[in-house]
């Protein structure tokens, strides 16, 4: 899969020949640019993954440079996440950087654009300038301010940047060509007057250049070779490489390559509409095991292996396409499958009464931690005459095809003894009180026992020291309404009670396990303490898609 992916690298192969040819700096330097304005979310995931490898793979670095050129206060909890995430996915940045510390070099080349008469300031109002654009069909109109003449711009922009203007009254504007095909080089609004304090540079400024001219000049100023961005800028390249040759200082200018953004089904991923949940109250805070934010996967109880695999399994393309949410599942399990240890554990309990068993023995049973990796050992586990099953192997009238415990059957309780449901026993409100059965001493695990087979093998706990666990099931937080709209599933959380086998009880925050025949689980990093264990379901064993 790697190698698949390695070759059909389009974004390798531009930089093989841009090596081959000189066209950049042999010392190859990416960028992941994050506004921090929000935590990073899946997509982010594919985007460090690809600047972080692309670099690595070639010996070379990537840095995090945040992009602020927004002038809004700088939210410490977004930066901080950001780094954490990063270091997460296991990447360390060469340099990190914020663009608004290239604030003066950026004016400087503003200047040297309106001094070489490739810039002019614009009166029109917002409203106007869009009319002056044009359309796809038809081209723009010149703004009547295009033609003032250099001495008049340069003051009007040192008037700009001294504040004498109100927001929007003005904008500096790249000359390039109001009937371009390319709407972006439409004469693009390069400046805009923002009077807002911004978090580093205070209040310097009340100017500030638009993403399309700043990008390209923070990347040319930290010598990074290319600049690798989602699909939606391939219209703004000829803009971003108009920016640098007419800023003209740069001996090896970058060179943007765009690549499809990642969709996931049965999700959201707009920073904006994540915050919008998050402050609505409708998920418990970024790190929701539910959201699709880094955070909110880490305490899900994805692993970082799992996300780069998945990253690397997507590919990069050069077309939009969504991809299944099933497909990141499928990694987790992979990962988690050799590298966890199981537990019984049981949800939805009923009590099992082993009738022919002695009332005050426990005998203690010899149980493989991982069917995948033997060397991961046994363990032992209590087995007395009360035990409890999970609510899913039994059933009181057994459709087609239950192998497992019924009235009349007899299953292999997993690493026990083979065991014969005899009679239920019912509360007056017609619910199972529990379940009377015997056991075949004959039958113990281990004992070479070669007698009749069983169909079902289920597993159990102990009931006198079980412990008793809360366990958050995930589903997708977006499902499909009648009408193919994607709404909130209202069942993304339901919460169950689990039995869990005594060492459960010492689980750490963090802690993952494979509950036999169950899944995947974490000890919740919040919930969990040293008297209540909570767990988190990471994933099924298998694939749930089919069904839904
Ligand atoms: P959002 O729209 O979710 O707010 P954004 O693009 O505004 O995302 P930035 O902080 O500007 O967020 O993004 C940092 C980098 O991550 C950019 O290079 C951007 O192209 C990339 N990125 C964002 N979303 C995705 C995605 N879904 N798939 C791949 N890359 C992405
Ligand atoms: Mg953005």
């Amino acid at each position: 899969m790697a190698e698949a992916y390695e070759n059909n690298n389009f974004i390798h192969n531009a930089i093989d020949k841009d090596l081959e040819e000189g066209n950049c700096y042999e010392d190859i330097l990416t960028r992941f640019p994050p506004e921090p304005n929000g935590y990073l979310h899946i997509g982010h995931a594919k985007s460090i993954c690809l600047n972080f490898t692309t670099a690595a793979k070639y010996g070379g670095k990537c840095n995090l440079r945040y992009d602020d050129t927004n002038p809004v206060k700088e939210d410490m909890e977004y930066v901080n996440s950001i780094e954490e995430d990063v270091k997460w996915l296991g990447f360390t940045w060469a340099n990190r950087l914020w663009a608004s510390d290239y604030f003066d070099e950026m004016y400087e080349c503003a200047v040297k654009l309106i001094k070489d008469g490739k810039a002019y300031v614009c009166d029109l109002t917002p409203e106007q300038i869009k009319e002056y654009r044009g359309t796809l069909k038809e081209p723009g109109k010149e703004s009547p301010y295009r033609n003032r003449s250099i001495e008049e711009n340069l003051a009007l922009f040192e008037d700009m940047k001294a504040g004498k203007y109100a927001d929007g009254e003005k904008v500096l504007r790249a000359k390039i060509d109001m009937a371009s095909p390319n709407i972006n080089m439409r004469d693009p609004i390069i400046y805009r007057i923002a009077h807002a304090t911004h978090h580093n540079t205070g209040d310097k400024w009340c100017i500030y250049p638009m993403y399309d001219f700043a990008h390209p000049i923070e990347d040319a100023i930290e010598k990074i070779t290319h600049s690798i961005c989602t699909l939606e800028f391939e219209d703004h390249r000829p803009l971003y490489d108009w920016v640098l040759e007419a800023v003209g200082k740069w001996e090896k200018p970058p060179r943007q390559i765009e690549f499809a953004r990642l969709n996931l089904t049965n999700t959201i991923m707009s920073k904006r509409y994540l915050k919008a949940l998050v402050d609505d109250g409708i998920v418990d805070g970024w790190d929701d095991p539910r959201m699709p934010t880094i955070a909110g996967i880490r305490r899900r109880g994805y692993t970082p292996e799992a996300v780069r695999d998945f990253c690397e399994r997507i590919g990069v393309a050069k077309a939009n396409s969504t991809v299944e949410a099933d497909l990141l599942d499928a990694c987790v399990r992979e990962d988690l499958k050799t590298k966890v240890e199981n537990r019984n554990v049981v949800e939805n309990p009923i009590k099992i009464i082993i009738t022919n068993y002695p009332e005050d023995q426990t005998e203690m049973m010899e149980i493989e931690n991982s069917r995948e990796v033997p060397e991961m050992g046994n363990r032992q586990i209590p087995f007395s005459r009360e035990l409890y099953v999970d609510g899913d192997d039994f059933m009181e009238v057994p459709v087609k095809k239950y192998f497992r415990l019924f009235p009349g059957n007899e299953v292999r309780f997993k690493g026990a003894y083979f065991i014969t449901c005899n009679e239920v026993v019912k509360n007056e409100d017609g619910s199972i009180k529990e379940l009377l059965c015997t056991y075949d001493p004959e039958t113990r695990s281990g004992s070479g026992f070669e007698g009749r087979k069983v169909k079902g093998t289920i597993h159990w706990v102990d009931a006198k020291t079980a412990v008793k666990i809360r366990i958050r099931n995930y589903d997708y937080l977006m499902i499909e309404d009648e009408n193919g709209e994607q709404v909130m599933n209202p069942d993304s959380l339901v919460e169950t009670v689990g039995y869990a086998e005594p060492s459960i009880g010492e689980a750490k925050a963090g802690e993952r396990f494979q509950f036999f025949r169950k899944g995947y689980y974490i000890a919740d990093s919040e919930l969990t303490t040293d008297t209540e264990k909570v767990f988190n379901k990471i994933v099924g064993l298998k694939s749930s898609w089919k069904k839904k």
